[in-house]
């Protein structure tokens, strides 16, 4: 080899290539497996919505239910589990749209306050039933965002808050300016988040309970979708949670992420 000194320098650079190659296909294989599991959970998803409209639907077509109060109770029921749906769907269109990175996002100057007001009013159906108090507690703060994604981001969060709490339960939403990024803390004293699965909440449809998660019409998306969105603005999220005692998430978003 000492006579052929080229011949290494091609053998190094067909290792090198054979790796990079290697890398290549894992990663397309990585990639193509996640999507495969997206699917099949989507899927499933959807499938149980469609099954109890379709079993309540045969109840009343089967004329045995007399009771004109029960019937009107199972068709309560198919609209509850068709909005479940239209959720399920919007939620997997949004992950899709912001997974497709090129996609155009417009920004403009998005007033928090107005914004979580209209948030908070919309959850009042869910926090009314079990008397969830929400304090907002923020400056007239200006961020240079997508409205949509910004409302996104804060009901998501405003509304898991809400959403595992208990009666008379109480969340705090606390948004400000500091060291050139928006910071936004969402803290509830809710039923907390098991230690072991922190990390896995972002996941796509992981759920701590699933039933419960269901019930409140969770389609395990929604973590997920804020984690994009503050990716996308190359922020960070963090949490810390104690099971009984309640959960915080902050989420920091560079004010000057156009620049990055
Ligand atoms: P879901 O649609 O089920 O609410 P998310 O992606 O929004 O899905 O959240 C994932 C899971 O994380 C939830 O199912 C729930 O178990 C847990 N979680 C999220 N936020 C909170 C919170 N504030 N308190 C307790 N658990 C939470």
């Amino acid at each position: 080899s000492c006579l052929y000194p080229e011949l290494n320098v091609i053998a190094e650079t067909t290792m090198e290539m054979s790796k990079n190659v290697k890398d290549y296909l894992s990663r397309i294989e990585k990639e193509k497996h996640i999507r495969q599991e997206f699917f099949s959970n989507a899927s499933h998803e959807l499938k149980t919505p469609i099954t109890s409209i379709q079993g309540y639907a045969e109840l009343i077509e089967s004329g045995m239910i007399q009771d004109e109060s029960m019937k009107l109770d199972f068709i309560r029921r198919i609209k509850k589990e068709a909005a479940n749906m239209a959720g399920l769907i919007n939620d997997i269109l949004m992950i899709s749209r912001l997974e497709a990175k090129d996609a155009e996002v417009l920004v403009s100057d998005v007033r928090i306050s107005p914004l979580l007001e209209d948030i908070v009013d919309s959850l009042k159906p869910a926090a009314a039933d079990s008397q969830v108090f929400v304090h907002i507690d923020c400056q007239p703060l200006c961020v240079r965002a997508n409205p949509q994604q910004m409302k996104e981001l804060l009901s998501n969060l405003v509304g898991n808050a809400v959403k595992y709490n208990h009666p008379g339960g109480q969340v705090w939403v606390n948004i400000r300016e500091q060291d050139e990024n928006i910071v936004i803390r969402v803290r509830d004293n809710g039923v907390g988040i098991p230690q072991e699965s922190l990390d896995r909440i972002f996941e796509r449809f992981y759920r701590v309970d699933k039933g419960r998660s269901r019930k409140q019409g969770g389609t395990g998306l929604g973590l997920s979708i804020v984690k994009h969105i503050v990716n996308f603005y190359h922020g960070s999220i963090r949490v810390t949670s104690e099971l009984e005692k309640g959960t915080e998430f902050t989420v920091m978003i560079p004010v000057k992420w156009e620049e990055l």
